[in-house]
């Protein structure tokens, strides 16, 4: 039983791993199979955004009959607001941003923009208010300049070139045999983790949403990758209502306003610096991290001159 129970465990951990990569991927394609309840009331008016305020109010939510995910969420992203979610993994940061998605409906409480329920208003416009930058970004077996202009396929060259710019992606490009032209996906080029995730954030400047919603890669990027994808992420979030679910509390500093999620419930709130001096579950975790940081630089170092 021993035996059976280990590779049980880890056939569990990429179902899950794999189920993670068709939610993301379907909220990339219009989501044609999401629950049939998800559906538009009959003459639903348009989403009109005026600055893009999210609002979650006493939200609950359950996936199942079982267990809620999300026990009583207040939430507000005010307009052109960089609001960040962290917490340990299977808290519902994700789940939050499939609710304000209209992946599923709140089981209680309500989600807005602009003071509009995301269920009064139609799908496709709420679709189209909000860019997503999922954990996994997938590529069509394409040109590089294909998936970039997916975001908006009325833009030109010029337009996609100061997108990649603005994502980080462009001097990648150039380099490749065929610059925009360069065949990825499958059947081409695969690229890492950290270059696709670039191409997402191409697509969300072309596509020019009043809404970011990023949900960061929990693969580990190397630090450079990581600084590439943070100041590209600033690039496209500013002005924009950005709700940022994040695993490394490296991209959160900069936030408006943090939130600490601890098992469907807010545990803490506020900067970086207010949620330090409070001395709770965020200060503990960024030490941690801090020293994880510390110990993985002494490894390198001793590696380079042992
Ligand atoms: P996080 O992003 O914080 O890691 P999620 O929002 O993805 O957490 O998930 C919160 C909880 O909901 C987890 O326990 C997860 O297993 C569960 N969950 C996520 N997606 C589904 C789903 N489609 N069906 C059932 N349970 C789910
Ligand atoms: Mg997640």
């Amino acid at each position: 039983l021993m035996q059976l129970s280990i590779p049980l465990n880890f056939l569990g951990m990429v179902y899950r791993e794999i189920r993670q990569a068709l939610v993301d991927m379907e909220i990339m394609f219009s989501l044609r199979d999401q629950p049939p309840e998800i559906a538009d009331k009959p003459d639903s008016p348009d989403l009109t955004v005026t600055g893009g305020t999210i609002r979650f109010e006493r939200v609950r939510f359950a996936y199942g009959p079982d267990r809620d995910v999300l026990r009583g969420i207040d939430l507000e992203v005010p307009a052109g607001r960089t609001v960040a979610i962290v917490g340990p993994s299977g808290a519902g940061k994700s789940t939050i941003g499939r609710l304000l998605y209209r992946f599923y409906d709140v089981t209680d409480g309500c989600v807005t923009i602009d003071g509009q329920d995301v269920r009064e208003i139609t799908q496709a416009s709420l679709r189209r208010a909000i860019g997503v930058v999922p954990q996994d970004t997938v590529l069509f077996n394409d040109s590089i300049g294909y998936n970039i202009a997916y975001g908006n396929p009325a833009a030109d060259q010029h337009e996609i070139e100061r997108a990649a710019k603005l994502a980080s992606l462009h001097d990648f490009v150039r380099m490749l045999p065929a610059g925009y032209d360069t065949m990825v996906g499958e059947r081409g080029l695969k690229l890492s983790g950290g270059e696709k995730q670039r191409v997402a954030i191409a697509r969300t400047i072309l596509k020019d949403p009043a809404i970011l919603l990023f949900d960061e890669a929990t693969s580990q990027l190397d630090s450079h990758t990581e600084k590439d994808i943070q100041a590209a992420l600033r690039q496209v979030s500013s002005g924009r209502t950005t709700l940022v679910i994040a695993h490394r509390l490296s991209t959160v500093i900069d936030a408006d306003r943090i939130v600490v999620l601890d098992e469907g419930r807010v545990a803490e709130s506020g900067t970086h610096q207010e949620l330090l001096a409070l001395g709770g579950r965020y200060a503990a975790l960024w030490h941690k991290q801090q020293e994880t940081q510390a110990l993985e630089a002494r490894l390198e170092q001793a590696a380079r001159d042992p």
